[in-house]
């Protein structure tokens, strides 16, 4: 609770999907989702809906994720309707104080989506997750729509509030100086599995699994042999609904062993980090 959670892996890893199940928006095909105890798939009719209250979820595009058909009153309020929380009054005085939280003017009430820049967008998108006083904000690809300039204002909003409203943040995104910036902690994920995960010290500062390294030297320069994953490691994702044997990332992995390809390696857990590699897993472990 109170922390920034970065979840970080090529576009097609399975990050998306993962914001999305955490905030009920996907049902997982295994597993479940815990939070504070109790499983989220167990719940059902009202108790579902006041525990989708602590849950809420900003959008990559927030001129999609947006009625363009809806003042900003309704937009912000829509939540607080949908939970039958106060009257049309109260509404409406609990959307200005959203709106002062994020920092528009009160007049962006009246007005509609369109009439308002990228950042100003994601500020009313901010300003309808926070409705509900969650308890957790996923956040996917935060500020990969917005310029550059406008990009560290939001992130820097996105900071206050955690600290004001103590809030728990799980921010996705591939931008990896985004998530150095926010996180506490950092999963990696590749081919829809976790592949290594830790504080973000830890992560950026030293990395093991040669995937995170790989995904750490992925800027944009023209020196041969660096660049995007892509160019890195050699054309793309294989098909994740066919993925290959043992450790999926056997063949784009610059240290890829004999072993790699028959079995999936453990995961190794040493303090808060974690690591799935047969690099540091020892005797690998044969899966089906
Ligand atoms: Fe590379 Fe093998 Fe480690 Fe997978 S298990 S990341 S293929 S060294």
């Amino acid at each position: 609770a109170g922390e920034t959670f970065g979840i970080v892996g090529e576009s097609g890893c399975g990050k998306t999907t993962l914001g999305r199940l955490l905030v009920g928006l996907e049902q997982p095909t295994s597993g479940s989702v815990v939070f504070d105890g109790r499983a989220l798939g167990a719940q059902r009719g009202a108790e579902f809906r006041r525990r989708r209250r602590d849950l809420q979820m900003m959008f990559q595009d927030s001129a999609a994720a947006l009625d363009p058909r809806m003042p900003v009153s309704a937009l912000v309020a829509e939540p607080l309707a949908a939970q039958r929380i106060g009257t049309g009054r109260e509404r409406q005085a609990m959307v200005a104080e959203l709106l002062d939280a994020v920092g528009l003017p009160r007049a962006a009430a009246r007005r509609y989506p369109h009439e308002f820049s990228g950042g100003q967008r994601q500020r009313i998108a901010m300003a309808r997750a926070l409705a509900l006083k969650p308890k957790v904000i996923v956040a996917d690809e935060p500020v990969s729509a917005l310029d550059v300039s406008v990009q560290a204002q939001i992130l820097n909003l996105l900071q206050d509030l955690r600290r004001e409203l103590n809030l728990t943040f799980v921010i996705v995104s591939h931008n990896l100086a985004v998530v150095e910036h926010m996180a506490d902690r950092v999963a990696v994920m590749y081919l829809g599995r976790v592949i290594e995960a830790g504080p973000a010290e830890q992560i950026f500062g030293r990395p093991r699994h040669p995937y995170t390294k790989t995904l750490l030297d992925s800027v944009l320069t023209p020196e041969t042999g660096r660049g995007l994953p892509e160019f890195a490691l050699g054309p793309g994702f294989p098909n994740p609904l066919e993925p290959p044997s043992g450790c999926s990332f056997h063949p784009r992995c610059p240290k890829v062993m004999p072993e790699c390809a028959a079995a999936r390696p453990a995961a190794l857990h040493d303090g808060e980090a974690m690591v799935e590699c047969h690099l540091y897993s020892g005797a690998p472990e044969t899966v089906s």
